[in-house]
């Protein structure tokens, strides 16, 4: 496999900068959205119809002695004053030709740094992020065009380790979770040292 890695610019310079990342963005569709791909997942299928913008950044994001290595936002950005909101959207839409469906943003200097199973990892995680709305029957949402409803999925599990070992895995919900940690992983065995700011954002 041959993945992209970040412009070696971004590593070398102290100015804080933000770098749209096309063979990135191709790659991540090519690698895990498309049926056909290396490491295609199902699970992502709704993202073809997705338009993803993506970022590098060299841009420091340590909060809670964790640093922030990967962050995936829905599109437009919110949570900011009239002109903030419409001069991020301005950017954006210059980065990318138009404002994408979903934003996502990965630390350059960590990902120059990671091997392949765990910058994979990486990606699929802020990718599973990247969720399929759930109108008010359970079911896929889709707008009058046909298209899907995008939003923002928190995470499978949200629990302490204290609970889980007191309680057992029943009763913190989180079995599918221990199910699938004593399966051999199907990728490979990856090691992030990051947070990510999805997460972060949810906690916050
Ligand atoms: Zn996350």
């Amino acid at each position: 496999m041959s993945r992209p890695y970040p412009p070696q610019a971004l590593l070398d310079t102290l100015e804080e900068v933000f770098a749209p990342a096309d063979d990135l963005r191709e790659w991540i569709s090519a690698t895990f959205i498309d049926a056909e791909g290396e490491l295609s997942n199902p699970d992502h299928a709704h993202l073809a119809e997705a338009s993803i913008g993506v970022l590098w950044t060299n841009c420091d994001n340590s909060r809670n002695m964790r640093s922030v290595i990967g962050q995936a936002e829905l599109m437009p950005p919110m949570a900011m004053g009239k002109w903030q909101r419409a001069r991020a959207i301005q950017q954006i839409e210059e980065w990318f030709d138009g404002l994408p469906d979903f934003l996502l943003t990965f630390s350059a200097p960590s990902a120059a740094t990671m091997d392949d199973a765990s910058f994979c990892a990486l990606v699929e995680h802020e990718l599973y992020h990247c969720a399929q709305k759930l109108d008010r029957y359970g079911m896929l949402a889709f707008n009058k065009e046909g298209k899907p409803v995008f939003a923002i999925r928190g995470h499978d599990v949200e629990e302490f380790v204290g609970v889980v070992s007191r309680y057992g895995a029943g009763a913190s919900g989180v079995s599918e979770m221990v199910e699938a940690a004593n399966r051999r992983p199907s990728i490979g065995i990856a090691t992030i040292a990051g947070a990510c700011g999805t997460c972060n954002l949810k906690v916050a």
